[in-house]
């Protein structure tokens, strides 16, 4: 290790090649704490032996040739948000830390892209389109600390998933450092079928392929009109069925965001684009609510939903982003156990699911504080936590309970997870999910990247 480090350090300089135990921890993982592994704390035990900076695409062919000659696990690192433990050192090695490719490269308004480097961070790119009239299509609660190749390497949700599609969908263009070092570039062209689309291999993929240096992403018109209404349903069943609808019929609005809590269900509704098209999204979307029941609350109640909507990201910003993983674990000590959940279903799935669910849940002493639908009536979620406290008995049984509920959604024909990735804390259960596929993910994988340097123990690899 000391001679890849010497390596490191003539390569990318001694101030980008860290060492330190205290950066060392700070970078090894993301957001997940042990709180919520659930069966996957082992993963935490190792940490990274060195971070590396790059500050270039050359650089990033660097790190791997050496990496890969010395058979030395890559971490690809955006800003470590995640959720579920993509960047966590399983195996240890470098910590490849991309946040110095932060520069918004060109801005096309004629072909409605922007050219990014991988490390910028999403309000970065809001704050260099605005002048120019552009926004960027994906709006997640993490937008101030979330990195453009880390939220294409996850396949992120966002607020305006509704009408613009999760981050993969803003991909035009990639390009991307193979294991062995060599540069692979895609063509800026939103669709093609000159051979198979190379870039879909590396959205959602977690690192385990290549490291993104660089993307061009489709940017969306400022909106010319923006509507926001809140609807309230006395069910979520009523709810759900206006949204289905809704979808069926072609009515497309920014954001729906059917939640139930205890205080009863709320339907979030935002509409942007041209007045015509929104007015038009409007009308017959508060249509389709009142004949499922719903009750316009008008704009008011939608209009702070859609304020405060970063501030869970300001706040881990202020409190936990770069801190040490101690800082980070201890915002969950002594909390009650917790999970939140998100899987994709089949529309015709969703509300039996939810019953399902349901039963397991009051089987083993867990309570659901809120069920949502968001952005899509397929994409389902559930915050749950444990009714008795905090006592490891409690915490073992939420985690039989999150295992159960993601297996009865692959059982009903969806996916465990819609936004936030596999990471360490699903690995168990990917290949039960994709099945004869996660064979073909390990061919690839072995033929890309035989010494397996490439985040390696993730994927279910
Ligand atoms: C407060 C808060 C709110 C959140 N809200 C949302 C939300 O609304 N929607 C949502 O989808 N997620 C949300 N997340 C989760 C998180 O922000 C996303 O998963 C985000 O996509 C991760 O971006 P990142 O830059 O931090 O990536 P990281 O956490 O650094 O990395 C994520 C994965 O991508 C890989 N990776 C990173 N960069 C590269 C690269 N250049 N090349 C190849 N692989 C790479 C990593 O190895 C890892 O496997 C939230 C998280 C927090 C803490």
């Amino acid at each position: 290790m000391a001679e890849l480090i010497d390596s490191l350090v003539q390569a990318l300089g001694q101030e980008n090649v860290l060492t330190d135990p205290y950066d060392l921890d700070r970078y090894s993982g993301d957001a997940l704490s042990p709180v919520r592994a659930f069966g996957a704390e082992d993963s935490f035990a190792r940490l990274a032996d060195v971070v590396a900076r790059p500050g270039s695409t050359a650089d990033v062919s660097a790190v791997l040739r050496l990496a890969n000659e010395q058979s030395i696990p890559v971490i690809p690192f955006g800003a470590g948000t995640g959720v579920m433990g993509g960047t966590v050192p399983a195996k240890g090695g470098i910590v490849l830390d991309l946040q110095r490719l932060n520069k918004v490269l060109a801005i096309n308004p004629t072909d409605m892209t922007a050219e990014v480097e991988a490390g910028v961070v999403l309000e970065h790119l809001e704050n260099e389109l605005r002048p120019h009239g552009l926004m960027p299509g994906h709006d997640p609660y993490s937008v101030p600390i979330a990195t453009v190749a880390g939220t294409i390497s996850t396949n992120g949700v966002g607020y305006r998933a509704g009408s613009h599609g999760p981050m993969g969908d803003q991909v035009v263009a990639l390009e991307v450092v193979l294991p062995g070092g060599e540069v692979l570039n895609t063509r800026a062209v939103p669709n093609q079928s000159s051979g198979p689309s190379l870039k879909q291999l590396f959205i959602g993929s977690e690192g385990v392929f290549g490291v993104i240096t660089n993307a061009t992403v489709r940017v969306f018109r400022l909106p010319e009109a923006h509507v926001l209404r809140a609807v309230a349903f006395n069910s979520f069943d009523q709810g759900f069925n206006a949204a289905a609808e809704m979808f069926a019929l072609g009515v497309r609005p920014t954001l729906v965001d059917l939640t139930e809590e205890d205080d009863g269900v709320l339907f979030h509704l935002v509409f942007e684009g041209f007045k015509e098209g929104v007015q038009a999204n409007e009308s017959r979307a508060l249509a389709v609510c009142a004949q499922f029941g719903g009750r316009s609350l008008g704009p008011e109640p939608a209009a702070a939903y859609w304020e405060e909507r970063h501030q869970s990201a300001e706040n881990y910003k202020a409190t936990a982003l770069g801190k040490p993983r101690s800082v980070r674990w201890s915002r969950w000590r002594g909390r009650r156990g917790f999970d939140y959940l998100h899987l994709g279903l089949p529309i015709s799935q969703v509300l039996e699911y939810r019953r399902k669910c349901d039963e397991i849940m009051a089987k083993e002493g867990v309570r659901c504080v809120e069920y949502a639908i968001w952005s899509r009536p397929e994409l389902f979620s559930m915050l749950i936590t444990s009714n008795s406290g905090v006592t490891a008995d409690s915490r073992e049984r939420l985690g039989t309970t999150v295992d159960q509920v993601l297996r009865l959604a692959q059982d009903m024909g969806g996916v465990m997870e819609y936004c936030h990735g596999v990471g360490v804390k699903l690995n168990h259960l990917l290949a039960r999910e994709m099945g004869v596929g996660q064979e073909v993910v390990r061919t690839i994988k072995q033929a890309l990247d035989p010494n397996d340097i490439m985040n390696p123990g993730k994927l279910g690899l």
